[in-house]
């Protein structure tokens, strides 16, 4: 895998699993996964709008007909995973617990207040950020619709004959990240855990959880197909890479904060090199302040207009 189109839409992958991809990948655009069994099917993640839901259900509608969505798995609970759910009616919507825990922290509402400052020139730089980023989607009208069953370490789904193995492995990208593991169809659908050609973004940490995280896929799994949360469908190098980029902002983070730098002139001082090539790189800022916070537990958490603050000052 890892070769052929990135493109828009569906992609049939083997033993039952799908994938939905939007191109770039960058803020918002995320990707979905369906698993379908012999009369009912598992949807992984749904979309940050309504609208973009109702395409990616309408694109899977020939799998769905005759086997119907009958679990919703939020992989996590940022808005690009889980504001269209209220379209996915009649399923079991599952998640971690820490997921849902966090969900109703970030509702749709928020964000449309933060488009809209942004739009109508407020907020500064900051503002501006917000509206370019998520200007394109749609938050008015969403209902944020929380997982209906929870669970922590590892759940099994049956879907109507395949296997899906769910498996807990954050707080690392937010407080509650699980992937989804197929082991009949050797593909792991790794919600935020995995962006390709993308820079990751870490709000939760700590650190080395996403780095384990990344190993159980690479040693654990060695799954054949992996289904990333942005960009492309790639395979266990993928997942190398994002743990390459993680070790390096760890390292390079670590050795800032050894040397008593402030965190904004770290975020400043970084090269990325073999990394810089990767989209949303502004993300280290995030990255930084979150290492940061892992090497020094007293200073708390930074608030969310802030990061953005710290990112729009980094972006180009
Ligand atoms: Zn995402």
């Amino acid at each position: 895998m890892g070769s052929g189109g990135y493109e828009r839409g569906r992609v049939d992958l083997d033993g039952g699993c799908h994938a939905w991809l939007q191109p770039d990948g960058g803020w918002g655009w995320s990707n979905a996964g369906l698993v379908v069994g012999d009369g009912a099917s598992l949807l992984i993640d749904t979309l940050f709008d309504l609208k973009l839901t109702r395409e990616m259900l309408d694109g899977f509608g020939p799998l769905t007909g005759a086997n119907p969505i009958g679990t919703l798995v939020n992989t996590h609970a940022n808005g690009d995973h889980c504001y269209g759910n209220e379209l996915v009616t009649g399923a079991d919507i599952v998640a971690t617990e820490a997921c849902a825990e966090e969900m109703p922290g970030t509702p749709p509402e928020l964000l449309a207040a933060m488009v809209e400052a942004g739009e109508n020139g407020e907020l500064g730089e900051t503002g501006a950020f917000f509206a370019r980023i998520f200007g394109p989607f749609e938050f008015e009208g969403i209902t944020l619709t929380p997982p209906t069953s929870t669970f922590t370490g590892r759940h099994e789904v049956d879907v109507a004959g395949t296997t899906v193995e769910l498996l807990e492995v954050g707080p690392a990208h937010t407080a509650g990240d699980c992937i989804a593991h197929v082991p009949g169809a050797s593909t792991v659908f790794t919600g935020d855990i995995c962006f390709i050609e993308g820079t990751p973004i870490m709000w939760a940490g700590p650190i080395g959880n996403w780095i384990d995280a990344c190993d159980l896929i690479i040693e654990d799994l060695h799954p054949d197909v992996v289904v990333p949360g942005h960009g492309p469908v790639t395979d266990v190098a993928g997942v190398r890479r994002m743990r390459d980029y993680l070790v390096f902002v760890d390292a390079q983070a670590r050795a800032r904060h050894a040397d008593g730098m402030p965190v904004e002139e770290a975020i400043r001082d970084i090269a990325l090199g073999e990394f810089a090539g990767w989209i949303d790189r502004e993300r280290l800022a995030v990255n930084v302040d979150t290492v940061y916070r892992e090497l020094d537990p007293d200073r708390g958490r930074t608030d969310v207009v802030t990061l953005f603050g710290m990112m729009a000052a980094l972006a180009p």
